[in-house]
C-alpha cells in the first residue's frame, strides 16, 4: 500500500513539476508577447519621434527660408532695362541645309520664313523666359541683323504664338542694324567685313540711363564699345549640338541670374562685376545659377 501511495505521490510530483515547467514556459511566452508588444510600442514611439523630427525639420527649413527672405534686400524700385539679343540667345537663325538636318535630328521643330529661305529654331522655354523678362524689366530686342530680317522673325514668332501675348506692345523697342555702331573689320571675322556693336550711347536718345541697363548677348564683341561689365554673355544656343530635351538654359540658368539682378541695389556693372568675373567664361554663370537655385518649378506655368 505504501508502495502504491509512494508511486502515486511521485506521479503527482512529476505532474506538478511538469505543470510548473509549463507555467514557467507560458510565462516566458507571455514575457515574449510582452516583449513583442513593447517592441511594437517602441517602434510606434520611434515613428512618432521621427514624425516629430520631420515636422521639426520642415519647420526649421521653413523658418530658414523665411529668415533668408527677410534678409534678402528689397526689389530695386528702379526697374532695369534688359536688352536681348535674338540669334544665339533666344533662337537659332540659319540657312545651311546641313545645320537644318542636324537640328531636326536633335528633336527640334524648325520654323521657316518665306523671306530669303531663312529658318529659325526658338530656344526651349523662350516664351516663358520672355514673359518673365517683361514682368521684371523693361525689354528691348536688339539684333545686328537687318531691319527687314528682324520684322520677318518677329512676325513669324508672333504668328506661331512663340512670343507671349502682347509681347510686341509690351517691349520698349525692337532694334536692328540701324541702331548698331558699325566698324570695318577683317572679312574672315565677319561675313560683310563689318562689326556691328550694340553701343549704350544709343540709349541716351531714349532717356535710358546705362547704369540700369543689362545687355544679354552671346557675342562678347557686340559689347566692345561699352563698359566690359555692361553685358552678360550667355551660352550660345546651338540646336545642332544640343538635344532639345537637354536645353533648359533659359529657365534654369539665365532666369535665376536675372532674378538676382532685381534685388541688386547698385549699378548693373557692379552686379556683373560681382557675379561674372570673366565675361568670356561660361562656367561662372552656371555656378551662379546653381547657387541662386532653379526656378523651373516656379516658371512651369509660363512654359
Ligand atoms: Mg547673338
Amino acid at each position: 500500500m505504501q508502495e502504491s501511495l509512494k508511486a502515486q505521490w511521485e506521479e503527482e510530483q512529476r505532474l506538478l513539476q511538469a505543470t510548473r515547467e509549463m507555467q514557467a514556459m507560458m510565462a516566458k511566452v507571455r514575457q515574449s508577447d510582452q516583449g513583442l508588444a513593447l517592441c511594437v510600442q517602441e517602434l510606434k514611439a520611434e515613428r512618432s519621434r521621427l514624425e516629430d523630427w520631420i515636422k521639426e525639420h520642415n519647420l526649421v527649413k521653413k523658418d530658414l527660408e523665411e529668415a533668408l527672405s527677410l534678409h534678402r534686400p528689397p526689389i530695386n524700385p528702379r526697374r532695369r532695362t534688359l536688352v536681348l539679343d535674338i540669334n544665339g540667345l533666344l533662337m537659332k537663325v540659319g540657312r545651311s541645309r546641313s545645320d537644318l538636318v542636324a537640328a531636326e535630328k536633335n528633336g527640334y521643330d524648325v520654323c521657316g520664313t518665306a523671306y530669303a529661305a531663312c529658318w529659325f529654331i526658338p530656344r526651349p522655354g523662350m516664351a516663358g523666359f520672355l514673359r518673365r523678362c517683361l514682368e521684371w524689366f523693361h525689354v528691348i530686342l536688339w539684333t545686328s541683323r537687318t531691319e527687314r530680317n528682324l520684322a520677318v522673325l518677329v512676325r513669324a514668332c508672333t504668328k506661331r504664338g512663340l512670343f507671349p501675348g502682347n509681347f510686341q506692345k509690351e517691349i520698349k523697342h525692337s532694334w536692328s542694324q540701324p541702331q548698331c555702331e558699325s566698324f570695318q573689320t577683317a572679312r574672315e571675322n565677319h561675313k560683310d567685313g563689318v562689326l556691328r556693336c550694340k553701343s549704350m550711347s544709343v540709349l541716351y536718345d531714349h532717356s535710358i540711363c546705362e547704369r540700369d541697363v543689362l545687355l544679354l548677348d552671346d557675342s562678347v564683341q557686340k559689347n566692345s564699345t561699352n563698359h566690359p561689365y555692361q553685358a552678360l554673355h550667355p551660352r550660345t544656343f546651338d540646336p545642332m549640338k544640343t538635344a532639345k530635351k537637354d536645353d533648359n538654359y533659359l529657365s534654369s540658368v539665365l532666369l535665376p541670374v536675372l532674378d538676382k539682378l532685381r534685388f541688386h541695389q547698385e549699378d548693373v556693372t557692379s552686379f556683373v562685376e560681382a557675379n561674372w568675373q570673366a565675361p568670356q567664361a561660361q562656367e561662372p554663370f552656371g555656378k551662379l545659377a546653381a547657387y541662386w537655385g532653379t526656378i523651373d518649378a516656379r516658371d512651369k506655368a509660363f512654359i
